[in-house]
This record gives structure tokens, C-alpha cells and sequence, in this order.
């Protein structure tokens, strides 16, 4: 976090803000967002009566908030919309992640998931045409020693010939590249145990967590933990078979498999492509303890966790969509149109299916050639819905997923934060031990904006950093206990 130098006039709002008498109510509202930089206001009341008496238990309304309102977090996950809420999501999946593990006696997921087979798995993108980059004790093929962090890396040493158009293809089929991926998988895993797919479902469950990763070029890359499990999830012992070293070979030879592919037809001057996974394929066994050539759960979490929050920003293309709104990006006036009618242009884009001018954002030429590419193939390809995912270089799936049986779910663990609150407001007033089903709760909320005055956003800051500050030293106190 960047230290902030207030001019006077921000001072002064800021003092404005902090003397308020209702300062210490407006603290606690934003220290309850977790020092989120765009909370969502509320306005409304709820009242919790007894539903056998009829009598008022608890009665709230936000008129007697700080300017009549109720602060709630944004929740968004993108680091550079609100680090605060990006924060919060990360430590999430960090939990979801290592649950599924090492277990989580709270959640339900057995710590003998440790005797599983599982690994960590990145799956990359293949080349679109020489970048420039940083080999280790050698010059980039351009002749020069790039230095860290320099901004012409990961971009085309030759755009005239860089497949900017395969690039966005590929981001925009990932999802279903990892689907043909992962049924190859099964088909591998069962071949190698001697058994029927059917067979397979009898006695062992694959499980995956993966998150999604831009790389500085623009490719998206899945970084998967991929677990195999009893044939009722985590809880039941796989079968003897399924060692480390089958589920290593089966996840080579289904990435390589004729099946794991997916054909975009031509179209335009563009031709029929197969597209398929890079030939860098990482997989490494996942130990509880390091001993040096493996990696360990806590590595693999904390690595997880620090790319769920990063989004296409990384490559420097614009973090909010560049689409037509009115067309939803499609290009056409009409979004279904019947059968036998003409189709005509967008009226507001002109059939770009694009709202902003690519030409005139502050992105580098990289990612504005990649945008490029994605409102180019818009019209060719309809449904691939390019110009809407633009601003993700053409991805359009999740960051973080995983199949039903590997860990507890980021909704549960949200569900799981509410209880928490709201058990600690039911205490505080006194109802802790009223039975949920006899209270009738009922409630009226609206929207009523969003944001911080520049004052109030610079305390929030504050409260944010504070905030992760303790966290972070209760993750690294959790990090050591398991190292001992
Ligand atoms: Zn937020
Ligand atoms: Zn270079
Ligand atoms: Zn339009």
C-alpha cells in the first residue's frame, strides 16, 4: 500500500470526516467492510419480532447511520478496484485451496486428503510468436538485456507477424480446453487402472481447485491442484492404484491426446484452427513438508491465492469492459433476431460491438492490439461474445473454480462470515439465545449509492491497512505452526 501525502484541502475534509460526532459509528461500519474502497449504501429498516408473542425483539433502521446510511462492502474481487474486498477474496480461496489440501476440521474435509494422490498442475498456453523476455545468462533475441519488470516484456518481437488472433482464441476457449482436458483425464486415469469409465466412478472421484493466470503476454495459463479422491469425495480412501506417479502419467498423456483440442472453424480470411494447450506442461507432487523437490500445501495455497485476485490488468489492459451496452457487445440491433430477418447494425456502435474507442485508451500496445483482435473476430465468430470480453483479452470463464468435491466453497465461506456477524449482532443485542426459526424477521432495503467522499477514502485506506496488517500476522503465525 502506497503512503498518502493529503494536500490541505483533502487534510481538512479529512479532519472534517474524523471530528464528526458520528465518526466512531462511520469506523465501525467501514472496519466491517474490511476497509472496502467502494462500499455499497443501504437505506432501510428491519425489524425481529417473536413469532408466538408477536413481541419487537430487535428493531434497526439505518436513519440513525452516519448520513442515514448502511456501509456494506463491494466484493470485488480485481486488486485494482478494491484492494480491501480483492484482500478478503484472496484469503478466501488461500482457505479453499489448502482445505482441500490438508483438511479443515471446520469444514468437513477429512486432513486424510494429505494420503491422497494429488499434484499441482500448470497448464500453459502455446506460442503465438516470439516475445521478448529474459533468458537466464543470455540476451533476448532482440540483442538486449531486458531488465526486471521492463514493460516491453512478454510482448511481440515481431507484431506484423504475432497471431494476436490465435492468442484471443485461445484465452477464449481456455474453459473449454480445460473441460476436454479434465474428461481426458478420467478416460487416462481409468486405461491406466485397467478399468471402465463406469468402473472408475465406482471406486475413485477426480477433484480440481484451479485458478486462471494471465501471463505478461497475454495468455491465460491454469494453475490446478488435481486430487483423487475415494469414490464418495474426499472422505473415502482412494483405491491402491491411484499413486502419485498414475495420476503424474495420466495428466501428461490426456494433455497431449488428439481429444484434448477444440476446432474453431474459418471464418473471413481466418482459417480453421485447432487449438491446443502449450507444450510446457509443470506437474509436481504435492507434499505436506517440503524436502526440497516438491512442493508444499502452503506454497500452493499461498501461490493460488495470490493470482485469484489479478485479472488482465497484469498485461495492462483496461479492468472495466469496453463493450456496447446497448448491444451487449454483439454488433447487431437486435439480439435474437428471427428467422429470415435482415440484421442490421447496432445503432450506437455501428456494429463494432465496442463502447470506447481502443485507439484512444492509456493501454500499452500490446494489449490494444489483443483488444483489437477480439473486437475484429466479433462479427466473425457471434457467439464466441468477444468484444464483451475484451477487456479479458478474450476469457471469458471464472478465475477460481473447482469441482463439487475438492473443498468448501467461497459462498460457504461468505455464508460463513455472515453467521458470524450476525451471531456477533445477536449478542451484542442481546439475542444470542433466541432460536433462529421462532424470530420473524422483517426488512425493507435500498440502494442509495456507492463510494467515499476523497476524505473518507483516505481513512479507509487507513482502516484497510490496519486491517491486513493483523491478518497477515495471524496467516504467518498459522504458516510457522505448521512448520514445526
Ligand atoms: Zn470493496
Ligand atoms: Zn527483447
Ligand atoms: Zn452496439
Amino acid at each position: 500500500m502506497s503512503r498518502h501525502h493529503p494536500d490541505p484541502g483533502l487534510l481538512g475534509e479529512m479532519l472534517k470526516v474524523a471530528a464528526a460526532p458520528d465518526y466512531a459509528r462511520w469506523e465501525d461500519q467501514i472496519r466491517r467492510t474490511g476497509g472496502c474502497s467502494d462500499p455499497i449504501h443501504i437505506t432501510g429498516w428491519t425489524v425481529a419480532k417473536d413469532k408466538t408473542s408477536g413481541e419487537v425483539l430487535h428493531r434497526y433502521s439505518t436513519g440513525h447511520e452516519p448520513g442515514a446510511r448502511l456501509r456494506i462492502a463491494c466484493g470485488n474481487r480485481r486488486a485494482s478496484r478494491c484492494p480491501a474486498c480483492a484482500w478478503t477474496y484472496s484469503g478466501d480461496t488461500y482457505h479453499l485451496i489448502r482445505a482441500g489440501l490438508a483438511g479443515d476440521d471446520r469444514r468437513a474435509i477429512p486432513a486424510t486428503v494429505r494420503e491422497h494422490p494429488r499434484v499441482f498442475a500448470t497448464l500453459t498456453a502455446p506460442s503465438f510468436g516470439p516475445v521478448h523476455n529474459r533468458p537466464t545468462g543470455r540476451a533476448c533475441r532482440c540483442g538486449q538485456h531486458h531488465q526486471e519488470g521492463a514493460s516491453e516484456l512478454g510482448t511481440a518481437l515481431d507484431p506484423a507477424t504475432y497471431d494476436y488472433a490465435a492468442a484471443v482464441l485461445f484465452n477464449n476457449h481456455a474453459g473449454q480446453l480445460w473441460q476436454r482436458f479434465t474428461t481426458r483425464l478420467r478416460r487416462e486415469i481409468a486405461a491406466s487402472a485397467g478399468l471402465t469409465q463406469r468402473e472408475l466412478i465406482e471406486v475413485a472421484r477426480i477433484s480440481y481447485g484451479k485458478v486462471a493466470e494471465f501471463q505478461k503476454r497475454g495468455a491465460i495459463h491454469f494453475h490446478a491442484v488435481i486430487r483423487i479422491d475415494g469414490p464418495v469425495g474426499p472422505d473415502t480412501s482412494p483405491p491402491a492404484w491411484a499413486t502419485t506417479e498414475l495420476l503424474d502419467a495420466s495428466i501428461r498423456a490426456a494433455m497431449v491426446h488428439a481429444y484434448t483440442s477444440v476446432r474453431v472453424p474459418a471464418a473471413g480470411d481466418h482459417p480453421a484452427r485447432a487449438l491446443r494447450w502449450g507444450t510446457q506442461l509443470d506437474v509436481r507432487p504435492i507434499k505436506a513438508f517440503g524436502d526440497g523437490s516438491d512442493v508444499t500445501e502452503q506454497a500452493v495455497a499461498s501461490y493460488v491465492a495470490k493470482y485469484a485476485t489479478k485479472a488482465a490488468e497484469t498485461t495492462g489492459a483496461t479492468d472495466t469492459p469496453v463493450h456496447c451496452r446497448k448491444c451487449r457487445g454483439a454488433g447487431l440491433s437486435t439480439r435474437y433476431p428471427h428467422p429470415g430477418s435482415t440484421l442490421s447494425c447496432c445503432t450506437r456502435c455501428r456494429g463494432t460491438g465496442l463502447g470506447e474507442d481502443l485507439a484512444q485508451l492509456a493501454i500499452p500496445e500490446h494489449a490494444r492490439r489483443l483488444m483489437t483482435a477480439c473486437a475484429t473476430l466479433q462479427p466473425l465468430y457471434p457467439d464466441r461474445m468477444l468484444a464483451r470480453w475484451a477487456h479479458m483479452l478474450g476469457f471469458r470463464g471464472h478465475f477460481s473454480t473447482k469441482s463439487r468435491q475438492y473443498s468448501t466453497t467461497l459462498g460457504a465461506l461468505r455464508q460463513t462470515r455472515a453467521d458470524y456477524r450476525a451471531a456477533q449482532e445477536r449478542e451484542a443485542r442481546g439475542l444470542a439465545d433466541a432460536e433462529p426459526d421462532t424470530v420473524l424477521v422483517l426488512a425493507s432495503w435500498q440502494y442509495a449509492g456507492h463510494g467515499h467522499s476523497p476524505g473518507e477514502s483516505v481513512l479507509a485506506a487507513t482502516i484497510a491497512h490496519g486491517i491486513q496488517l493483523n491478518r497477515q500476522t495471524a496467516r504467518e503465525a498459522l504458516q510457522g505452526e505448521q512448520h514445526e
